[in-house]
Order: C-alpha cells, then sequence, then structure tokens
C-alpha cells in the first residue's frame, strides 16, 4: 500500500498523526516517565492537560502553570513536540512563554464564542498551530465559528478534533460520536486537518481501538489517544487512559487503508457500483417530490374541511408500518425511524404552508 503524507499543523507526517499523554500532567515523574515510555512509539506530539476545565469543583484541575516545565522538559528529553490545552488568554501567554509548540481549545472552551475570541486576540502575531475540539453539544455552526476566529487572528495552521457529543440519554458512549457531524465538517472544510479523539468519546479503554478504527476508515487524518504510565491510578479520565506500551499495541492493530484507489480493476468496480448508486439516489427524489405532491394535495383537503394537519393515529400507523417493513429489508429500525420523520415533518411543513397561505405570518412550522 502507498503511504501517504502530509502536513498537519506545519509537520510532515504520515497519517495517521499521533498525539498522546496523559489525560492531566500530575507530577513532573508521572510526565517524564510517560514521556520517555511514548517515545518508544511511533507517535507525532505528546499531549498533557495542565489546566482542566472540571465537571465538579473537587475534581483534579491539573496541576497548573508549574507543570509547563515538567512538559517543556518531557519534550527535551524525547525530542517529541508538546501542546497544552488553553481556555484562556493567561493559559496562552503562559503556554507561549514556555515555548510549548502546539495548543489545543478544549470542547468546554469552543462553545463559548466570547472566550474563543479571548484566545484568538491573545494569538495575534502569533505563529503557532492551533487544534480545536468540537464543542460539547453538536453545532457544528459553533465548531466552524471557532476556527474562523482563530484563523481570523492570523493562525496558519489549525486542525480540529473531534472528540464526541455529550447527551443526556446514556449509551455505550461517553460522549456520542455522531459520525455524521464530523462528515460534514470534511465536506465543508475540506483543507482543515481533523484527528479523532477516540479516548473522549469511549470513555473506556475498551472500545478505543473499535473506534479508532471507524475513524481511520473515515479517512480522518490522526488520532489523539490518552496515555498515562499508570493509567488505573491516574487523577483524571482514568478508565480511558492506557499505557504507552498498549498504545503502541492498539496503533499496531489499525488497519489504515489507502484514500486513494490506484487498482484499475477496483476503480472500475467502485465506479459501476457508484453509477448505480447514483441512479437510485436521483429515484428517491423523484419519489420523494412525488409524495410531497400528495401531501400537498391531502393539505388541501385538510384545509377545506377543517382538519388538524397532524392526525397522531395515522403518523403512528405509518411509522410502525414502515420500521416492519424496513426490518423485513434489513434496514436498521432507528434509521427507518429517523428518515420518516424527517419526510413526515416536511410534509407538515408543506401542508403548514397550504393551510395558512392567506395568513402572511405562519409559512411553515420549521423556520
Ligand atoms: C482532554 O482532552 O483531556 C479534555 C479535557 O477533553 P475535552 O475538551 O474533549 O473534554
Ligand atoms: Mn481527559
Amino acid at each position: 500500500m502507498k503511504k501517504e503524507s502530509k502536513v498537519i499543523l506545519g509537520y510532515k507526517v504520515e497519517r495517521p498523526f499521533i498525539i498522546s499523554g496523559p489525560c492531566g500532567a500530575e507530577t513532573e515523574e508521572q510526565v517524564i516517565e510517560t514521556a520517555l515510555e511514548l517515545a518508544k512509539q511511533p507517535i507525532h506530539l505528546m499531549r498533557a492537560g495542565i489546566w482542566k476545565p472540571r465537571t465538579r469543583p473537587n475534581a483534579f484541575q491539573g496541576a497548573g502553570e508549574v507543570a509547563l516545565e515538567w512538559v517543556k522538559q518531557a519534550s527535551k528529553l524525547t525530542g517529541i513536540p508538546v501542546t497544552v490545552e488553553v481556555s484562556n488568554h493567561k493559559h496562552v501567554e503562559a503556554a507561549l512563554k514556555a515555548g510549548i509548540d502546539v495548543l489545543w481549545i478544549g470542547a468546554r472552551t469552543t462553545v463559548n464564542p466570547f472566550t474563543v475570541q479571548e484566545i484568538a486576540d491573545s494569538l495575534h502575531g502569533v505563529d503557532i498551530p492551533i487544534m480545536i475540539k468540537n464543542p460539547v453539544n453538536p453545532d457544528l455552526e459553533l465548531w466552524i465559528g471557532a476556527i474562523e476566529r482563530i484563523a481570523k487572528a492570523g493562525i496558519k495552521n489549525i486542525a480540529v478534533i473531534h472528540r464526541g457529543f455529550s447527551s443526556y440519554e446514556k449509551t455505550i458512549y461517553r460522549n456520542r460520536p455522531n459520525w455524521e457531524i464530523p462528515i460534514e465538517f470534511m465536506r465543508r472544510m475540506p483543507e482543515i486537518p481533523i484527528i479523532c479523539d477516540p479516548s473522549h468519546i469511549c470513555g473506556k479503554r475498551e472500545l478505543l481501538l473499535a473506534v479508532s478504527q471507524v475513524a481511520m476508515d473515515l479517512n480522518y487524518d490522526g488520532l489523539m489517544i490518552e496515555s498515562h504510565n499508570n493509567p488505573d491510578k491516574a487523577l483524571s479520565d482514568a478508565k480511558q487512559q492506557i499505557t504507552p506500551l498498549q498504545l503502541g499495541e492498539l496503533l499496531g492493530k489499525l488497519i489504515c487503508r489507502s484514500t486513494s484507489i490506484d487498482d484499475i480493476l477496483t476503480l472500475r468496480m467502485i465506479e459501476g457500483l457508484r453509477e448505480k448508486m447514483d441512479k437510485i439516489d436521483f429515484d428517491i427524489l423523484d419519489l420523494i417530490s412525488k409524495r410531497m405532491d400528495i401531501a400537498k394535495a391531502i393539505g388541501q383537503y385538510k384545509k377545506e374541511n377543517n382538519i388538524t394537519i397532524l392526525q397522531a393515529e395515522r403518523w403512528d400507523e405509518v411509522v410502525q408500518n414502515r420500521m416492519l417493513t424496513g426490518l423485513e429489508k434489513e434496514l436498521d429500525k432507528d434509521f427507518v425511524k429517523k428518515l420518516f420523520e424527517i419526510i413526515h415533518q416536511e410534509s407538515i411543513n408543506q401542508q403548514t404552508i397550504i393551510m395558512n397561505a392567506d395568513t402572511n405570518e405562519i409559512k411553515s412550522t420549521n423556520s
């Protein structure tokens, strides 16, 4: 397989770009010991949280400014560049003064445009690579807004980190990956490298390999994985951290498939299948458009006969029935449900427009 190299954050590397290191810098020994072990693994950048935004006030919040020297020392001993998280302008100033190589903005900071702007302002005239994690909530525009603020400050080397999104609902993940959001990000900003942080998505080390593999198969540029010399004793995020040796094992198991199709036969096969797929997509759109015309005709009858748009029983029947048919066709139940919810919402929007054609105020339930 052809090795592909790419410039990520100013470093020319072969994919995947690997960032690893402890969730939090706890002691000088822990940072140095972890770094020396990590140096035996194929990593490009070492991470350590020294100011940690924590949910509860009594949790370990990182060792603070003193740890900048530990991190720099680790870099000197191993030759590996280092990155720390910054959450305000004071952090930026201290990290720049200490000569940290790369900075990252955490998920809890990306949510706040004022804080991101404060960080951006403190970066004017500075040439340092910046990584921006997704905001904790699944809001792509907020993520892109943070990138724009940092880019406007003159920062040239920017990468993003997908660390998943928090949700009240309990799932197997600590933070749901919502892969459709980073995929849409790649479509909107193809020039910005994207790194996956399986540690904060998974919350437990057992899931790391599977999520890392998904990221590789979605053509991510790199991975940020937390590692610690003694993960079970870590003062933060103990369950998701692994030893540098385990990191090496995980990377050894990862399959990095090629992003380009070099073999002409494979290319033809895939192109043939894609042509069929394109045709089906047009058919789907054609059918949805026909379905919408029917919804509009029904909307007209509802209007003339003063009937409400939503008929809950009918809708429940549709959902149940479509999910059953979907199951027979080996389609995922939740997927079919979501699909019909979107179609149904659009029918309601169209019928709302028809119902209220004479009133200017109410055009659609969705706008
Ligand atoms: C971290 O990387 O340790 C961290 C605090 O992550 P996040 O900003 O993704 O919560
Ligand atoms: Mn962490």
